[in-house]
């Protein structure tokens, strides 16, 4: 039983670390496998790449003609760069990303062979979306779904393939992926925010949402971690005693990077590099064998893409040096799991960070209106910004006192806290010169200079303001960001609206001056914004009390969580915004909800598998050994050997107990499974699943855990965890 695991060590113990082939400049090879701006105006004329730029900067649409001039250009590119097909590459609501390849190849009636890639097949596809989930609406609807050309977000090429972004809906327009309802929130605050800062500026015409996004992953060789059922089929231990040493010592963070994994990095900067993936910064993070990968921050779409990207890109490079990527949440227990943050801000075409304060009192008052409106739109919708990092395994992590809490609050620090107070006691209505220089002067002109040593960070906060964007904390580290983005800039999108409305309104009824109407309205939003702040512990049992007392939602499940979508107060959000509408809405909870029951099910069948074909016969075996042993005592000694067998006897016994149970608690957990199926209702069996079935993982895992620290290490059939975290 145990020979695999030996094996699968002495595989993992073979290998070398593997060295880049390519040299090259970072800058040179930057984005060399895209067909960005500087590609189009190689192969472009300066009308088409006009047409192209201006679909991106205001979402106008391309015609036909420029569509074939844009599809030329791209195939005569792809072409030279050893491409042979092309694919539209799109997000299904479930799995990360999805492509259907087509060769540029095609054959004429009479025999003779051409490239084909025209404008038709640049800017609307029909991939057999038939397995893809739709949450209903293809039955309902229509039975066809297309993917649709996104100019916003570059072509590229990976492998020998060119991979056109794309959005995927129905023939009646219902969203069936991520991206689509995100560049609508990506309108929708462009519009919102721009119409805002105009109040500061007048030059501004669009405002870009910007994500920087921090991959967190263990990397575990591949040997080890494909000979382990549970790593290979649900991405996570399900069992497993943890190793003597674990992450105590805090001596990985930060620490000096093994050099098999450093030629592992190395050669996913180069590939990333050339897709045109901005990547950073690279570190160790503090579980051992767990790493972070960062890149420069960029407009929100082309983030997800390439986050999107780069998963898939670290997959197949992980795999060429001997390696498994573990993006899941929750690989291990007992040490850290992995997030995926979003430091998330708003930029106008003027290039100002709309979150970053500035050099004069009014550049501040914008920094403030925006930061105030944030969160205030936080505090508002902070239920439904919770629903989008819902997952199975984000809830290992969330609410499992690790990482930010279920619990959304927003940490600003104490320098920002005193601002805000201040600004609750500005005066209603019209206010006095002496108070508009003083608010200059001491308030608002004082901002810059507080918030350089404005250093403490608190690292339990689910949302938090680092000095110049707001980093969400609480996203998971399978997570597409798509959808914490598109709640994010909806919610925002929406209160900006509001905010425009209220200030206008004083200027129009009360003949308030514009700075006085937003400090006015400011200061509303400052008082009624006030429970969602919280500086302090986040983990703390204290906070949890609090917060029920303020009203915050606490949801520590997904089935829990994804009840708000549904709400009237969400779908109203969704469809004022024309980000989603009911059915779009109502699919995508269907579809998470399923998405959860399928993962926790398939843990519950692994789990079971675990038990009964892998411990249990290692156990029994073992004990056996120790049985003949006391047998041939007692051939020996007779009545004596019970004198001499005390310590075999009683590791027997306490075998038999722990076997015992585990065996009564897997055999009621699959019962649980079971009973749980034959329901329908999404939400019931979600429920029943999170309540009856994973309920019963802990406890067997205990048992399975006290077994392996038992048994001879010989006979053990799972690689343990100092094998899968310790061994380089
Ligand atoms: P850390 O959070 O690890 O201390 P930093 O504060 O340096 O690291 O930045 C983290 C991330 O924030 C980086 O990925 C960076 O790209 C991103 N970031 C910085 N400025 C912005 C911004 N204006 N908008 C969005 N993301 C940003
Ligand atoms: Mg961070």
């Amino acid at each position: 039983m145990s020979e695999r695991r030996f094996a699968a060590i002495a595989e993992s113990q073979k290998r070398n670390r593997l060295e880049l082939k390519e040299k090259g400049r970072r800058s040179e090879l930057f984005a060399m496998n895209v067909f960005n701006t500087k590609r189009m105006l190689q192969y472009l004329t300066k009308d088409a790449l006009q047409s192209v730029e201006s679909a991106i900067f205001s979402g106008s649409k391309i015609d036909t003609k420029i569509a074939d001039q844009v599809a030329e250009a791209m195939k005569a590119w792809a072409i030279t760069m050893g491409a042979t097909h092309y694919t539209h590459w799109f997000q299904p609501l479930t799995g990360s990303t999805a492509e259907k390849h087509d060769a540029f190849f095609d054959l004429l009636p009479d025999g003779r062979a051409l490239e084909k890639f025209g404008g038709r097949q640049l800017v609307q596809q029909e991939p057999d979306a038939s397995s893809f989930p739709s949450g209903g609406i293809r039955n309902t609807f229509e039975a066809r779904g297309y993917t649709a050309w996104d100019p916003t977000s570059p072509a590229f090429i990976y492998g020998t393939t060119l991979c056109i972004p794309t959005i995927f809906v129905s023939y009646t327009g219902e969203a069936l992926d991520n991206k689509a309802p995100l560049l609508r929130a990506l309108h929708a605050v462009d519009e919102a925010a721009t119409a805002v800062a105009k109040y500061f500026d007048k030059n501004v015409s669009k405002v870009n949402a910007t994500l920087g996004w921090e991959q967190e992953y263990f990397l575990i060789d591949k040997a080890l971690a494909e000979s382990r059922p549970d790593i290979l089929l649900t991405g996570r231990t399900l069992v497993g005693h943890s190793a003597a040493k674990g992450q105590q010592l805090d001596d990985h963070y930060f620490g000096v990077i093994p050099t098999r994994v450093l030629g592992f990095m190395s050669d996913l900067e180069q590939e990333c590099t050339k897709l045109g993936i901005p990547v950073k910064t690279r570190h160790n993070e503090v579980a051992p064998n767990q790493f972070e990968l960062a890149p420069v921050f960029e407009e929100a779409n082309l983030a997800v893409d390439h986050n999107l990207l780069l998963m898939d890109v670290m997959d197949k490079i992980a795999d060429k040096h001997g390696f498994k990527v573990l993006f899941h949440e929750k690989p291990f227990a007992g040490i850290n799991g992995s997030g995926k943050h979003n430091n998330w801000s708003l930029a106008t075409d003027t290039g100002i960070n709309l979150l970053s304060p500035g050099s004069t009192p009014m550049k501040n008052l914008q920094f403030l209106t925006f930061f105030v409106n944030t969160i205030k739109a936080v505090d508002t919708y902070e239920e439904l910004l919770r629903s989008s990092i819902a997952s199975a395994g984000n809830d290992y992590r969330l609410g499992a006192n690790e990482a930010p809490p279920a619990i959304l609050s927003i940490f600003i620090g104490a320098q920002l806290s005193r601002v805000l107070d201040e600004l609750e006691g500005v005066s209603m209505g019209k206010l006095s010169p002496e108070e508009k220089t003083e608010l200059k002067l001491n308030v608002v002109g004082k901002i810059p200079e507080i918030l350089l040593d404005n250093t403490d960070r608190n690292r339990t906060s689910p949302f938090a303001f680092t000095g110049n964007k707001f980093e969400m904390r609480g996203v998971g580290s399978q997570t597409n960001c798509a959808k914490p983005m598109t709640i994010l800039n909806t919610i925002v999108a929406k209160q900006l609206q509001e905010f425009k409305k209220e200030v206008d309104a004083l200027i129009d009824t009360k003949n308030l001056k514009k700075d006085e109407a937003v400090f006015n309205v400011l200061r509303e939003y400052i008082k009624t914004s006030k429970r969602i702040r919280f500086d302090g512990d986040g983990y703390s049992l204290e906070w949890e009390k609090e917060a029920k007392k303020r009203k915050l939602s606490n949801n520590r499940t997904t089935p829990e969580a994804l009840q708000v979508l549904t709400e009237a107060k969400s779908l109203a959000l969704f469809k004022s915004m024309h980000v989603m509408s009911e059915v779009e809405v109502k699919a995508r909870q269907e579809i998470e909800l399923d998405a959860y029951i399928m993962h926790l099910q398939i843990e519950g069948r692994v789990l079971n598998e675990l038990v009964y074909n892998f411990v249990i016969p290692a156990v029994i075996n073992y004990q056996n050994k120790i049985i003949q042993n006391v047998m041939g005592h007692k051939e020996l000694y007779g009545a004596g050997h019970i004198k001499m067998t005390g310590g075999q006897l009683d590791i027997i016994q306490k075998i038999s107990e722990h076997m015992k149970t585990l065996k009564e608690k897997t055999d009621t957990m699959i019962d649980a499974r079971k009973s749980a199926n034959k329901l329908d209702d999404s939400l019931k069996k979600a429920t029943v699943y999170s309540e009856r079935v994973k309920s019963h993982f802990d406890e067997i895992r205990y048992h399975c855990d006290k077994l392996e620290q038992l048994i001879d290490d010989k006979d053990w059939p799972l690689i343990k965890y100092r094998e899968l975290l310790f061994i380089k």
